[in-house]
């Protein structure tokens, strides 16, 4: 077993991860950020565009009441409050880094070299990335922690394995979790293919409670050719149409009188439900053959002419898909949460959006709660050295660690079925029976199917690394699964992306409450737990 030691340990390499390491090194002290594959790219982060926060036309006021509007009372006002007050700064951290970082609409962009093809969000993790290289941060890709560790409440560390199945234990004064969020648990999303929710089951086996799993955020266009990947379609054309097998414009039937891009921004949850809907019937296609030959020269048409597939001569194949998380790990304002020295940032961390993201949020929230998370990091890590020394974990551990990487690689042939196609299986369970529109029939059905796919994936031993790793996704994918099953079942009403069509409305008096998940030794515990009144004074 490898074993490293280090200050500041960063998992994940999104926004979240990057910015928190780069702050902390500011302290002095030693940092290492790991991901599962590249630091950087290969990251959510690199598919996103645009900020939202407060410039010379959106006030912060403006920003304050956009995101608790969308969050239809589930969102907790001290961290809406420090998103909004720091909003701006991040983007001038941002900056500082070298960053492009330029005024768009209700927030920030990335300016992108005229004509260049490139996704701002892979400007943004290269730019930063570069940073990182030129900094003292040690960058540890192609590692996946499987636990953190933790002793008497308090982290020490995490372990994880290499992709050739080589078992590492890192130890670390103060670890910040920034490992994403959960699309890819879903058969429709746009997520990079890792964001499988590991930091929601890192802080499950770790003993922290996760909330509000249940409510997932579905984007409407995310392109459904088979053959090609889903990737999110950025809808900035005013002349693209949605229109049925039959050609008949979508929209209209819907009664929305706005264009595409327009419905976009303003109704972007109910055009998810109405294409989920209609998809269900029949195909549903984006045609951009009319678009003006100027459109496709700039981003983000440009990007699409890249392909060999024929986007501007024929309409093509799209669906809703899962898009984003609004649960998570509980943290206070400053990225601490339940376990002393353990931070978290990005989208793994619970409470900022409530019911709804507000468009644009998720990255103002990567880069004010990365800062923020770094900062406190390195400053638990100071306190923590002064107070014991370098000493930091008592030898028994890695003896406790040994014999963990024995029991993960205990190595038995047997006859399984295939775990890429039990992966499979999970992710179209979840699209199924835990999409976009939940009904109590059907989540009962779903949890039914998880028990059956559940004994199966229980007889897979892995007997390689890669079997390993699919073992450890398929028992995490299958906890958040059924998470979501049981958290939506309880859940009897609808509220901001959550809809139940047996529950249509909003239920104020019953559910102004969050759900929270726990393991405990007989499994998944759910319970809730009120919001907390809006303080006073914004
Ligand atoms: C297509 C798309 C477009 C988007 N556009 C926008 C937008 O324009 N504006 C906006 O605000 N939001 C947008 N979002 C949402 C936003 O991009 C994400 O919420 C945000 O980037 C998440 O950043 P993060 O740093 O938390 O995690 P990510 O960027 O997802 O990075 C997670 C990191 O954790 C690592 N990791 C995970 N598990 C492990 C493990 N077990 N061990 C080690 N490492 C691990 C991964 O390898 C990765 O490096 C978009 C999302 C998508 C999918």
């Amino acid at each position: 077993m490898e074993e490293i030691s280090t200050d500041i340990l960063v998992i994940g390499g999104g926004l979240a991860g990057v910015l928190s390491a780069l702050e902390a090194e500011k302290s002095g002290l030693s940092v290492l950020i790991v991901g599962k594959f590249a630091i950087g790219l290969g990251t959510n982060s690199s598919l996103a565009t645009q900020f939202t926060a407060a410039n010379s036309r959106f006030s912060k006021q403006d920003h304050f009441e956009a995101t608790v509007k969308a969050g239809k009372g589930l969102c907790h006002l001290n961290l809406v409050k420090v998103l909004v007050d720091n909003g701006t700064a991040a983007m001038e951290t941002l900056k500082a880094y070298g960053i492009p970082v330029i005024e768009r609409g209700i927030g920030y962009t990335i300016d992108l070299p005229k004509q260049s093809a490139q996704l701002p969000g892979v400007l943004l993790m290269k730019g930063l990335v570069e940073r990182l290289r030129g900094s003292s941060v040690r960058l540890l890709p192609g590692l996946t922690i499987f636990d953190l560790v933790v002793e008497e409440g308090e982290i020490q560390g995490a372990f994880g394995f290499f992709k050739d199945g080589k078992p590492c234990l890192i130890r670390s004064k103060a670890t910040v979790l920034a490992a994403g969020g959960a699309g890819a648990i879903y058969q429709r999303n746009d997520n990079q293919r890792s964001i499988l929710g590991d930091g929601y089951t890192l802080a499950l086996r770790a003993g922290l409670p996760i909330y509000d799993l249940e409510f997932v955020q579905c984007y409407p266009f995310v392109l459904a050719e088979p053959r090609l990947s889903s990737f999110i379609l950025h809808v900035e054309s005013k002349e693209g149409r949605l229109i049925n097998e039959k050609g008949e414009d979508l929209l209209e039937e819907l009664g929305i009188k706005e264009n595409v891009r327009q419905a976009r921004m303003t109704q972007r949850d109910r055009l998810s439900l109405f294409l989920y809907e209609a998809s269900q019937k029949g195909d549903v296609y984006y045609d951009l053959t009319q678009v003006s030959e100027e459109a496709w020269d700039h981003f983000p048409l440009n990007f699409l002419r890249k392909s060999k597939f024929p986007f501007r001569e024929r309409p093509f194949l799209i669906s809703p898909a899962v898009h984003f998380f609004m649960g998570g790990v509980e943290t206070d304002e400053k990225g601490a949460t339940g376990i002393r020295g353990l931070f978290t940032a990005g989208e793994v961390v619970w409470g900022l959006h409530g019911a709804n993201r507000h468009g644009g949020n998720a990255l103002t929230e990567c880069a004010v709660f990365g800062i923020m998370a770094g900062h406190s990091a390195a400053e638990y890590a100071r306190q923590r050295e002064s107070q014991q020394g370098q000493g930091i974990v008592p030898e028994p551990l890695t003896r406790k660690w040994e014999r963990k990487a024995n029991h993960y690689l205990r190595r038995r042939r047997g006859v399984f079925d295939h775990p890429r196609d039990l992966l499979k299986g999970l992710k179209s369970l979840a699209w199924k029976y835990a999409g976009p529109v939940r009904e109590e029939k059907f989540l009962k059905e779903g949890l039914d199917h998880l028990v059956s796919l559940g004994r199966k994936i229980e007889q897979v031993y892995p007997a390689t690394p890669s079997e390993l790793f699919r073992k450890k996704e398929l028992e995490n994918v299958s906890l958040l699964i059924r998470a979501i099953l049981e958290g939506s079942l309880l859940r009897t009403e609808s509220r901001g992306s959550f809809y139940r069509t047996d529950f249509p409305q909003p239920d104020d008096p019953h559910w102004l409450k969050h759900t929270c998940y726990r393991l405990e030794k007989g499994g998944l515990k759910i319970t809730h737990r009120p919001t907390k009144p809006p303080p006073s004074v914004h």
